[in-house]
């Protein structure tokens, strides 16, 4: 009934507890989750959740909040992008929101590494997931830039404004909303949600960050979607059941299709 488009499942507190979260995951109704993945040191590991389980996909991507570890370059992406059950690539993106003292200026290899993702959606055809805080603007414009309308994707765990929604969905990207939905005091959000329309929403958890309310400050899980997309519903007025049918079928729509569609990207599932 639901699906999560966004969730760390490689993260070590979240992979210990494997077959409890899946069994959570069931009685929820949550049927299927995409593993997002921040290193490549990493990936192997998200990437193996996504062979071993025939409900989850994973991601290829360097987070820009990530230093100190590997920085790939377009042939790194593209050779994992390649594997079965990779369906996008990301997260990726700029994030301002930790300068440590520096300035916007100093960012330059954030916005580096951000086309370096843009480059390697471009030439597999996959969907970005876009990571964006305190960014806004440069993210669009390198996005604009360097995407030249060849590449769509998704404004993941969406915290900005009306304004800049409305530009992304001009360039035709689906927003995700996270547990912050369901929080009391996020009322510029909750008009977001009522703007973006329902054929463009996707839901997701960010697990094991920001667990929906009533579970806020707890280690977020998969399971929890569902009421991020009763928040959803509220907020549009509409049965739970439209809300759940219509995320689940933009995600498919997004990341599932290129699966089937693309011949380089190994086995159907
Ligand atoms: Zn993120
Ligand atoms: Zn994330």
């Amino acid at each position: 009934m639901f699906v999560d488009s966004h969730c760390h499942l490689g993260f070590p507190e979240l992979a210990a507890r494997m077959p409890e979260i899946r069994q959570a995951m069931e009685q929820a109704q949550v049927d299927r989750a995409l593993c997002i993945c921040t290193t490549l040191e990493e990936f192997d590991e998200v990437h193996a959740l996504a062979l071993a389980h025939d409900n989850f996909w994973s991601t290829v991507g360097v987070h820009p909040d990530n230093e100190g570890v590997r920085e790939p370059t377009l042939a790194d992406l593209l050779s994992r992008a390649a594997l079965p059950r990779v369906v996008a690539i990301g997260e990726t993106g700029l994030d301002y929101y930790r300068l440590n003292g520096r300035r916007v200026e100093d960012m330059a290899w954030q916005r580096e590494r951000f086309r370096v993702h843009i480059r390697a959606a471009s030439v597999t055809g996959l969907p970005l997931v876009i990571h964006t805080r305190s960014a806004s603007e440069d993210t669009l414009a390198v996005l604009k830039d360097e995407g030249r309308a060849s590449v769509r994707g998704v404004f993941h765990c969406f915290t900005e404004t009306r304004a800049v929604a409305r530009e992304a969905l001009d360039l035709g990207f689906m927003i995700s909303f996270s547990g912050i939905l369901t929080f009391r005091n996020a009322h510029e959000l909750h008009e977001v949600a009522r703007f973006v329309p329902l054929d463009r929403c996707l839901i997701e958890t960010d697990s094991p960050y920001l667990a929906p309310v009533p579970f806020r400050g707890k280690t977020n899980q998969p399971a929890w979607v569902a009421h991020v997309a009763a928040r959803l519903a509220e907020l549009k007025e509409l049965p739970l059941e439209a809300v759940a049918k219509a995320t689940s079928d933009n995600f498919e729509n997004l990341f599932t299709r290129t699966l089937h569609t693309s011949a380089t990207l190994g086995e159907p599932v």
